[in-house]
């Protein structure tokens, strides 16, 4: 096996792992029945067969259980190849042994690059063709009677059928629960973990179209962090970035449930207050202006530093974009910052820009 390939293994969800570790538990139950069942009918060549594959079986789980996922699949792969061939030589293509082979379809064309994959399918269908075509010329060499056959032929497509839906249910899973990973990354400021910048636009726009549809109020606060470059300057970047962390979560404390928040900038957030008017955004951002200034940072950073932030506060217009009032709220923050800092500023719709 290529190191491309060993590293398109291992790079299989660990859940895939565990997927592949039961489907050994399953077959190597239904070998140890088979054991049984070919023994009754007079096929003992296929019985003990049987007896090897469960020990593979054992031997693959047991390799997954320890991580060694190239060791099981081997195993698995050799197994299903080997007994599929025997299957049918032994008792005949109706046996239905090589149904087995087609798990391996789905199975090669998700875990291996397309290039490898391209390969072992047209091998695997060459082997499939050949079997087939080798029924056709040669008579079983150890034929079972035909109500027999039929009996494990229905048995084998039972448990391809049960096999194939596992794995149809599990990738349908897998699929789902890394599109809403990949959807979770793709909204998430990674550092703060609130909205960002992105996402937070999409959220704001669908609150300003509510806002206006049932004619209510809605603000927003644009807040900076005052000297953060001294923050990082005298205490080092990582504990600027704590600072942040730790800022967001606070900010988070203030607000209610349905309020938006989301990192804007580098030390820069915005906040988008639905149902609510200027007068009662200031408050809200006087209020979280006080609680940042008055904030204990030892208690939680170990460092004695002060941070206070500046706020800008509009409010939505009558048929104003989110820019427009964000642009408002950008001025309010300016003002903020040139009248001293550590400050809330609002605008109110007239002021022009
Ligand atoms: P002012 O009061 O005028 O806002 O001063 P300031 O120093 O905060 O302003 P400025 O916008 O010039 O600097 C912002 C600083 O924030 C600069 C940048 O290094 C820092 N910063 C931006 N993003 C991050 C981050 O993710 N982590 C850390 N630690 N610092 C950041
Ligand atoms: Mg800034
Ligand atoms: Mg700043």
């Amino acid at each position: 096996m290529s190191s491309m390939e060993r590293t398109t293994l291992n790079r299989q969800r660990p859940q895939f792992w565990r997927v592949a570790r039961r489907c050994c538990q399953i077959a190597a139950t239904v070998d140890i029945a088979f054991f049984g069942i070919f023994l009754a009918l007079g096929s003992p060549i296929l019985a003990w067969v049987n007896v090897v594959s469960v020990a593979m079986y054992a031997w693959a789980f047991y390799a997954f259980g320890r991580r060694q996922n190239a060791l099981g699949t081997w195993l698995v792969w050799t197994e299903v190849v080997v007994h599929a061939a025997l299957g049918s030589i032994l008792i005949g293509w109706d046996s239905g042994f090589h149904y087995y082979l087609l798990m391996f379809i789905p199975a090669l064309a998700v875990t291996m690059s397309a290039r490898y994959a391209i390969v072992a399918l047209s091998l695997l269908w060459l082997y499939y063709v050949g079997l087939y075509a080798a029924g056709l010329y040669f008579p079983p060499v150890q034929p079972i009677s035909a109500e027999a056959l039929i009996g494990v032929n229905i048995f084998n497509l039972s448990i391809v059928f049960a096999m194939f839906s596992y794995l149809g249910f599990f990738y349908v899973r897998t699929v789902s629960s890394a599109s809403r990973e990949l959807n979770r990354l793709a909204s998430t400021d990674s550092l703060t973990l609130l909205h960002n910048r992105r996402h937070l636009t999409e959220l704001a726009e669908a609150e300003i179209t509510r806002a206006e549809r049932y004619n209510k109020p809605l603000s927003v606060l644009l807040i900076d962090i005052d000297h953060f470059k001294l923050i990082n300057d005298i205490f080092g970047h990582p504990k600027g970035d704590q600072v942040l962390q730790h800022l967001a979560k606070l900010i988070r404390l203030e607000l209610r449930q349905h309020d938006l928040v989301g990192r804007w900038g580098g030390e820069e957030f915005l906040i988008v207050l639905p149902e609510t008017d200027i007068l009662t955004a200031e408050q809200v951002a006087e209020r979280m202006r006080v609680a940042i200034n008055g904030y204990n940072w030892r208690d939680n950073l170990k460092k004695d530093l002060s941070v206070t932030l500046s706020i800008g506060v509009s409010e939505l217009g009558p048929n104003e974009t989110l820019n427009r009032i964000i642009s408002r709220a950008d001025k309010a923050l300016y003002i903020s910052k040139s009248s001293g800092r550590n400050r809330v500023t609002k605008l109110n719709t007239e002021t022009s820009l």
